[in-house]
């Protein structure tokens, strides 16, 4: 089927106002914000915009029935490649179907379309004390449905966890058009063991099994106080114990951050008026609660990191807070300025490993890095273990991307040495699908026989999540090329 010719059966579908296929609007949905889309372009025939669950099956049944690839896509920040169409075919832009369709505050729920934007579903939940938790450094652009796709999280994941503890029910058309609601999509109830858990199944599923049209959520009272405190650590092995200690003494913070020698450096270069102290690491507690709970916790919390800090300073007044998290909220862009001639690239990012083993993650990361001759800005979410490697090169100097390939990879297989994970946050794509075995082993086979029970033909974002040999064999230059351990 030549392109015009789907272009036309879409069109006849759906109208010509939901239809693109035009070259130069066919590029805009050939990249995410992945380093690797940077390098290379996965250019669609065709773009759709639906906006009823009616037209997503139409369109599912259409490209069953002709073996078309379709790609979902929320806002295209994700920063793997996993909403751009690897094989071609249609992409489904689901970005503008953003209606929130309910806010049942006596049931602290929502029921939402995929488009509806993060931070746009927090500002209405908020004139009511409501509140959705994950909260994504792209919440002002991300969507829910990528959310919910990516099972995506934040800095306050240590508390509140990530998005699937809040989807209680989802409706999905599958890649043959049927649609399906799961969990508490149709019951309201927020207790519900009714059954297999089909829901967990399409979250974290990144667009492989099926097309998330619609979203019930759970929601939670939104905090009415907030206090942060900062603590300077000589010894970067105090940083991951201070942690502990405050575990240890039943407070969980609702976000624990590190930054490391190297972000407190950059951050100094970038910004010599927040002027960060000369330190192994620095350790931002935030916590939150009624504010009672915050101030006693606050204090608490003093006594504890101040056991093992330099120096720690307690803030619950707005002024003070937003200066001591300062450091912190301009370390994603300090790390894109250490070198004038280089960027930040998003590669082997975002890795996870226990709490127990972060320093010395960060001990090799330093390592490795320096054998490749890469500079890295280290920080990130110390409280459940996830650690930011920012890798800055010069993106246009094939030399330097050969080496950072092979830090990346080197990265991404030290997470899974220390009992970590490839990803604890911006999922795995076509970026991290080359090390699925190493991290999944035996239980690939069974991602695999589960996507074929539902996407027989495989037509739904193929070329993700697991690969053939082939297929991994194509991914470079990003994500190293080895299948297996
Ligand atoms: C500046 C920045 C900061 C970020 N910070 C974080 C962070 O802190 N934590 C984090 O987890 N991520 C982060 N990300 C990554 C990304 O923003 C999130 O994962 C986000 O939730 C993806 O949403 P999206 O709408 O952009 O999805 P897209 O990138 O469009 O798609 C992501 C995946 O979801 C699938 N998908 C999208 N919509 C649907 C649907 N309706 N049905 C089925 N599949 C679908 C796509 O096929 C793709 O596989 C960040 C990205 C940027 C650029």
């Amino acid at each position: 089927m030549g392109n015009t010719q789907l272009g036309k059966d879409l069109i006849a579908m759906l109208g010509k106002d939901k239809v693109l296929t035009d070259d130069l609007d066919l590029m805009y949905y050939s990249y995410d914000s992945s380093f690797l889309a940077r390098n290379r372009k996965f250019m669609p025939d065709a773009v759709v915009t639906p906006r009823s669950t009616e037209e997503v099956a139409q369109i599912m049944r259409f490209a069953f029935t002709n073996n078309i690839p379709v790609t979902p896509r929320g806002a295209g920040t994700g920063e793997t490649c996993g909403a751009v169409p690897a094989k071609g075919g249609i992409v489904l832009d689901l970005s503008t179907w953003n209606t929130i369709e309910e806010i049942d505050i006596a049931n602290m729920q929502a029921i939402v379309r995929p488009g509806v934007i993060h931070d746009e579903l927090n500002q209405e939940l908020a004139k009511h004390g409501l509140f959705f938790p994950p909260d994504p450094g792209s919440t002002r652009m991300c969507t829910l449905g990528g959310m919910v796709a990516n099972n995506s999280s934040g800095l306050r994941a240590v508390k509140y966890g990530t998005t699937e503890q809040y989807v209680l029910g989802l409706e999905v058309v599958l890649p043959d058009g049927r649609v399906i609601t799961t969990g508490g999509m149709k019951a309201k109830a927020i207790k519900n063991v009714s059954g297999m858990n089909l829901t967990k199944l399409f979250v974290g599923s990144e667009g492989t099994l099926g097309v998330i049209t619609k979203i019930r959520l759970r929601v939670w009272p939104k905090p009415k106080a907030r206090g942060i405190l900062m603590a300077v650590f000589s010894d970067l092995e105090q940083a991951p114990a201070a942690v502990l200690d405050v575990y240890q003494d039943g407070i969980l913070p609702s976000g624990i951050e590190i930054l490391d020698e190297s972000a407190i450096k950059a951050v100094n270069m970038y910004k010599p008026e927040i002027a960060l102290p000369d330190a192994q690491a620095i350790l931002l507690f935030e916590l939150d609660g009624n504010p009672a709970s915050v101030e006693y916790e606050g204090n608490r919390l003093v006594e504890i990191v101040g056991k093992r800090a330099s120096h720690v300073e307690w803030s619950t007044e707005p002024k003070r807070m937003a200066q001591l998290w300062q450091g912190r909220s301009v370390v994603a862009t300090a790390a894109a300025r250490v070198r004038e001639d280089g960027s930040r690239i998003f590669a082997g990012e975002d890795i996870s490993v226990p709490l127990s083993r972060v320093t010395e993650a960060l001990k090799k990361i330093r390592a490795v890095a320096q054998k490749y001759g890469i500079g890295v800005v280290n920080y990130g979410h110390i409280g459940d273990g996830n650690v930011h490697t920012a890798p800055v090169i010069d993106p246009e100097n094939p030399a330097e991307i050969a080496q950072a390939n092979k830090l990346v990879d080197e990265i991404h297989r030290l997470a899974v040495d220390l009992e970590g994970s490839t990803t604890g946050e911006h999922g795995v794509g076509l970026v991290r699908a080359p090390y699925a075995r190493l991290e999944h082993g035996e239980a690939v086979n069974i991602m695999a026989a589960i996507k074929r029970a539902l996407d027989p033909k495989g037509i739904m974002n193929p070329g993700k999540l697991f690969l053939t040999e082939e297929e991994a064999d194509n991914v470079s230059p990003t994500s190293g090329s080895s299948r297996s351990a």
